[in-house]
């Protein structure tokens, strides 16, 4: 209990997270936690008292990010000792002990699993390195959902960790075995958020779909969550990231038929067109079954914008594999996607395997690259004469003006000058510009 008399000094907490939003979630959590110790968020890493670096392992050279950013620290540190450094997140699981080895600054290494114990190691009454699975469920552990500004869209965490073991993912073993969080305590803080005036939640799961529960009435799958968070009155958008392919059950995709509020949206990766590098990769899928999947999907809700993940330059991929790869494209017509170069993890069942020569990947993205941009193109100028909901989230830079996000996830600039954040209103699109729209208020 906070003690009225002595309130805690107030003192400066700066995050810096890396990747992706299971990282802005934890963040989130993070700085939420660190506030009933009497910190607040500061923009200024000049004038924190303590910086907490919350990292992800999935892009290329994370660690060595890590190490620089870290060293960019030091002039800070050696001016003011008392500041505090932690890092968090997968790289602080993976490297542990090593980051403290190899960077001295570091006061404090916490793993995902473990950040609801972050005020205790701040308070020297926990170790200083915490990079374990412990039993207790750290939701549990963790300061109820405040409101810190009006931001009419949240992120929720639904499931962490996951069983897949995809050949070049560090996932499983920085984040651990999937682990889904209980139906109760998700819905509780789903209505908790939409009181503090949410209006949109992402569930989030390093393998969301895969997500499940007990509920009083028998197991509940990830469709089933959907159906009952719909039901809460004043939640009008529901979104989820990240999925597999093989945990799209008959429910889920049911759902995008018969729930307004899931948003027409899916970001479903494939990885690959190649049978012989699904396998290669573990996907535990091939092409074909995609496309089928995909073929149900857009069955059950035609206007869906499908994005995905590729990689390119798998170990052994050839080009007759890449080619595969730009049929299933071409195939499929996504309305964006995220493409990388293969690039090995330490640990991965991959990271040993002969890589393909640089060049030949580079030319392979580049072409893989310049049809995805193509198709994120066309589906963008395919929204120009539409009617869409749009959620204002922040004013634009022009008075008057006002950012917000279409069903379909992208970028609206809208002129409501009477509107505010958090308003949901219908926009007629009128212009696609290079990585946004642009509407106006329809009647
Ligand atoms: S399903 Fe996703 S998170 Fe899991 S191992 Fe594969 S790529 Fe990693």
């Amino acid at each position: 209990m906070t003690d009225q008399a002595n309130p805690p000094a107030v003192k400066k907490l700066f995050i810096k997270t890396y990747g992706c939003q299971m990282n802005v979630y934890d963040s989130q959590r993070m700085a939420e936690a660190m506030g009933a110790e009497g910190y607040v968020l500061t923009e200024d890493q000049a004038q924190a008292d303590m910086v907490l670096l919350n990292t992800c392992h999935i892009r290329e050279k994370a660690a060595e990010k890590l190490y620089s950013d870290l060293g960019r620290l030091k002039p800070l540190k050696a001016e003011r000792p008392d500041l505090k450094i932690g890092v968090a997140g997968c790289v602080a699981q993976a490297e542990g002990e090593e980051i403290v080895r190899r960077m001295p600054l570091v006061d404090l290494v916490v793993g995902p699993q473990t950040y609801h114990r972050l005020p205790a190691m701040v308070r020297g009454e926990a170790p200083a390195i915490l990079t374990d699975f412990p039993s207790e469920d750290k939701f549990d552990h963790l300061p109820q959902r405040r409101a810190t500004r009006r931001a009419p869209a949240a992120f929720l965490t639904v499931q962490e960790g996951c069983d897949k073991f995809c050949a070049f993912c560090v996932v499983p073993y920085t984040r651990g075995a999937e682990v889904s969080r209980p139906v109760d305590r998700i819905l509780r803080e789903a209505r908790d958020l939409v009181e503090r005036g949410v209006r949109e939640i992402t569930l989030l799961g390093q393998n969301v779909n895969g997500w499940h529960g007990a509920g009083t009435d028998g197991d509940w799958g990830f469709g089933r969550l959907i159906r009952a968070l719909a039901r809460i009155p004043g939640l009008d958008r529901i979104r989820y990231t990240t999925s597999h392919p093989n945990d799209m059950s008959d429910d889920l995709i049911d759902a995008h038929r018969d729930i307004p509020q899931l948003m027409p949206y899916l970001h479903l990766p494939v990885q690959s067109g190649s049978d012989r590098i699904l396998r290669a990769m573990n996907r535990k899928h091939t092409a074909a079954e995609y496309l089928r999947l995909i073929d149900r999907i857009r069955a059950a809700r035609p206007d869906i914008l499908l994005t995905s993940d590729f990689i390119v330059g798998f170990p052994g991929e050839t080009d007759q594999d890449h080619a595969d790869t730009l049929r299933l494209v071409a195939e499929v017509g996504f309305g964006t996607a995220f493409s990388f170069k293969y690039s090995p993890r330490p640990g991965t069942p991959a990271y040993d395997r002969p890589e393909v020569d640089g060049a030949v990947a580079d030319q392979r993205l580049q072409e893989l690259q310049a049809l995805l941009t193509k198709q994120q193109k066309a589906a963008q100028e395919g929204m120009v004469g539409r009617r869409l909901g749009v959620l204002f989230e922040k004013p634009g830079r022009q008075a008057g003006q006002m950012i917000g996000k279409s069903d379909y996830l992208h970028s609206v600039f809208v002129e409501a000058p009477d509107a505010q954040v958090g308003d949901l209103v219908q926009v007629r699109i009128v212009e696609s510009a290079s990585n946004s729209l642009r509407g106006e208020l329809a009647a």
